[in-house]
This record gives C-alpha cells, structure tokens and sequence, in this order.
C-alpha cells in the first residue's frame, strides 16, 4: 500500500487535510488521534469514523512481528508457525495508541535495546528490521535486492518485490509499539534507490507527521544517479549514506555486481555537493573483508578520496555467516585502519558493535525462516 492511495482513501471518506494530517500523525507516532477538546470521535467525519476500523486492521497487517532475534535477551529466535503471531485485530488505534507508546517506553526505557525483528508483510513475504541502540531503527525498503552484493544474503535471490511507502513507515510503527524511535536508516534489505517514489513517500511522512528530525533520516544508496536528483527537490531532506566498500572501480564492480558504474570521484563529488547543501555529513559505508579491501593502499585512496570532505567514514566489520566465503580482518587491524584515517583527519568510525552482531548479516534471518517453511 501506498500512502498516497491511503490518503485519497480517506479524502474519499470525507476527510480534509487537517482530518487526513491527524490519522498520519496517530498511526506513524503510535499516539492517540484525540486533541484537547477535541476528541477523535467528534472530529472526523462521520463515514470515515465508520470505516476506521477496517482501515486500521489494514494498517496494522501491514507489517507484523513473525521473529525476533535475541528473543527476549535470550537470543532465541522465536518463529511461529502457528500463523498467529502479532495478527491480532487491532482495537481502535484512538484507545491502544497512546498505550502502546508507555508500554514501550517502559521496556526499552534506556533505549539500547538491540534487535532483528523478522517482519512479516500482508501477503506473507518477509523483510528485517533492526532496532539500533539510541533509539534508532534500521528499515527494509524492497523484498530482496538486485544489486546482489556479494558479501549480502538479501541480495542473494534478486529482487522479489518493491514495498509499498505504507509499508516503510509501518515497519516504524511495529518498532514503536516496542519503544521510543527517533532515528530511521534505510539501510534494511533493498536499495532504497530502486524504490525511490515510495522511500521518498515515506521520508516524507516520517518527517512531517512521523515527528522524526531530518538529519535523522538516512538514505542509504549504492550510488545511483537518480538519488541526487531526486532527494535535493524533496520537502524533507534526509541525510546520505553511500556505501563505498572500495576505492577500486574494477574490484567495486566485482563487490557490487549491479550497481552502477560510476567513477567514485564523481560519486564521492555528487555526495559532497548533497551534503554541503543539507548540512549533513555524508556517511560512507565500508563493510571489512579480510583480505579485499583493508589494505594500505585502500587506506591511502580513502585519505586522498575525502580529504577535505564532509564525510564520515564508517567501517563494517564483516559479519560471517554460513554460506559467506569471507572474513573479517582482526580487532587490531580494524582500529589500526581507523587510526590511520582518523590522524589525517578523515573522521572514521567502527560501528558500534552492539548493533553489529544483529546488524551485520542484512537478510539472514529472513533466509532461515523462508527454508524452514
Ligand atoms: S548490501 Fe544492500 S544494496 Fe547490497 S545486496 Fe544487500 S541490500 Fe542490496
């Protein structure tokens, strides 16, 4: 679903903007739709009351809670195979909103909550969402991935199917029926550059209604020309992460089978001019693969590549996972690498290793559950 078709959805129930704006707000806060002196149930119109429940069944079937990995801090994954997990009817999203939001405060009140939700969409497929420490949220935008990364196991499949921008912002939703967020990357499976008309969508709302900071949105892409066209013209413009991996065009070609060929300067110069115009560093990712790309030379190129840039440089540590034929390089070698840049005055990060260990296998849970069935 789209958000677009929702709200014509509702225009056609009668609602204005300010009727249309309200629904928005309640659904992607997960708060009630009631004002002081002005509850919800006197303030839509009357057909729209009517159908609210049916729309907010819908909504809530969006994306729902299939597994979870750690499974209460046990680190269990708990797949239900019964078909009755978190697909319960919604009671009226007026009365559980504003519940929801407390419950989820109180369990994840020091927001360092840490963990890869396996989410379920209307029509059975799968997608993963991360909830990242302070209070961020990593979300998937596609079903698979064309761009086939060969150290990624979304992309191993191809890609399945795009999500809708309703679905985006649901994954949201599910994560704030759990607790607080205020930051979302979309950097789940996908690239989110192949779904532009709905991630943008989503931005949008996530911005406005959705009560999320800008510079908190993160656009993740491997490079595509059409993203620095488009995110300058939107009316909410997110941050940029650009997933590098190497400076080498011949051996990013290889890493990043189908993504486009562009010159990294031209990359790198095209990501620096979005940057200085939002204000927003860009954020370079850099997964670390023992071996490929972690040598000197690679680190030479980095300095050269963004000195004098807004940048930040994050680096990856592999994760190893079955199936993989790839390794992480050592504890030392990955500090040594940040050092180095971080003396020539290329801010370089390691990504926090809480995250990392759900975080670094993009896909993994959802080509478990997809054998077990
Ligand atoms: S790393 Fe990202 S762009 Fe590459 S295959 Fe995986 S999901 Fe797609």
């Amino acid at each position: 679903m789209r958000i677009t078709q929702l709200r014509q959805r509702l225009r056609d129930l009668g609602a204005k903007p300010c009727h249309e704006d309200r629904l928005l707000r309640g659904w992607s806060q997960v708060c009630s739709y009631d004002r002081a002196h002005s509850p919800a149930e006197t303030f839509f119109p009357l057909a729209l009351r009517n159908e609210l429940p049916a729309i907010e069944a819908e909504l809530h079937a969006l994306a729902c809670l299939r597994s979870e990995y750690p499974a209460n801090g046990h680190g269990m994954d708990i797949i239900n195979n019964h078909g009755s997990h978190d697909r319960s009817p919604s009671p009226t999203l007026s009365r559980i909103a504003g519940e929801g939001a407390n419950v989820a405060l109180r369990r994840f009140s020091n927001n360092e909550g840490v963990a890869r939700l396996l989410v379920e969409l209307a029509d059975a497929q799968m997608v993963e969402s991360v909830l990242l420490p302070r209070g961020g949220l990593c979300v998937s935008t596609q079903v698979g991935c064309a761009v086939g990364c060969v150290f990624c196991m979304s992309g191993r499949d191809g890609l399945l199917r795009q999500l809708g921008s309703a679905e985006i912002v649901a994954q949201v939703v599910l994560a704030r029926r759990r607790r607080a967020v205020s930051k979302v990357v979309f950097m789940g499976m996908g690239e989110p550059a192949h779904n532009l008309d709905n991630v943008c969508e989503a931005i949008e709302l996530l911005g406005t209604q959705g009560n999320i900071g800008h510079k908190n949105l993160v656009f993740s892409t491997v490079g595509d020309p059409r993203v620095f066209e488009r995110l300058p013209r939107g009316k909410v413009k997110p941050a940029l992460a650009l997933s590098l991996h190497t400076t080498d065009a011949a051996l990013r070609a290889r890493l990043l089978p189908h993504a486009p060929q562009i010159a990294i300067e031209e990359l790198v110069e095209r990501a620096e001019a979005y940057a200085r115009a939002t204000g927003y560093p860009v954020q370079y990712q850099w997964t670390l693969l023992e071996g490929i790309n972690d040598s000197d030379a690679e680190l030479e190129r980095i300095a050269q590549l963004l000195a004098g840039k807004y940048a930040i440089m994050n680096f990856i540590p592999f994760n190893e996972v079955e199936g993989l034929d790839y390794r992480r390089p050592s504890v030392e070698r990955i500090a040594a690498m940040a050092h180095t840049l971080n003396q020539q005055g290329i801010y370089a990060r390691i990504r926090d290793s809480a995250g990392q260990e759900v975080e670094g296998a993009c896909g993994q849970l959802r080509a478990r559950a997809v054998k077990a069935e």
